[in-house]
């Protein structure tokens, strides 16, 4: 790792971000309320200063799933981005919104109280590629009218014409 800057944002590119420090504490959070977020299993998350964190397109959305807890998200395609305590210095962002989440390797488990009891098993499922299972044709309308970000900042989003 050379390049100090990580980007990322939102699957639908309105809100656009940057880590201008090196993320610390790459973990996976099961808690309930990570569950409900994010929709998934757990949350993958990592941390920068506040000061260190700077959105360079449109505005986060925030739900408070507690009184001092804001969770940042994109309005528009519902991305969840940011965890931040009110009254803490660092924020907390998304691993799998990063434009290179591959960088970022969890290095703990958090509120494991919450962690799904098939958790562990699912790594060791049978996998197949993302088209295998579909035909051509759908597979050639998604590439054709795919209107997720790519994974870099844009001068211009949507692209004109679009
Ligand atoms: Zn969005
Ligand atoms: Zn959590």
């Amino acid at each position: 790792m050379t390049e100090l800057r990580l980007s990322g944002g939102c699957q639908c590119g309105a809100v656009r971000y940057a880590l201008l420090a090196p993320p610390t504490n790459p973990h996976i959070c099961h808690c309930r309320m990570c569950q409900k977020a994010f929709g998934s299993f757990f949350a993958p998350l990592t941390s920068v200063t506040l000061d260190k964190f700077e959105v360079t397109r449109g505005a986060l959305a925030i739900f408070y799933s507690s009184d001092p807890v804001e969770r940042g998200f994109c309005r528009d395609c519902g991305t969840p981005l940011t965890i931040h305590t009110i009254g803490e210095d660092r924020i907390f962002v998304s691993i799998g919104s990063l434009d290179e989440p591959a960088r970022v390797a969890p290095k703990k488990q958090h509120g494991v109280e919450g962690r799904l009891p098939w958790f562990d098993t699912i790594t060791h499922l049978p996998g197949d590629a993302t088209t295998e299972q579909e035909d051509p044709a759908l597979t050639a309308k998604i590439a054709a009218s795919n209107h997720q970000h790519p994974d870099h900042d844009t001068a211009v989003w949507p692209p004109k014409g679009a």
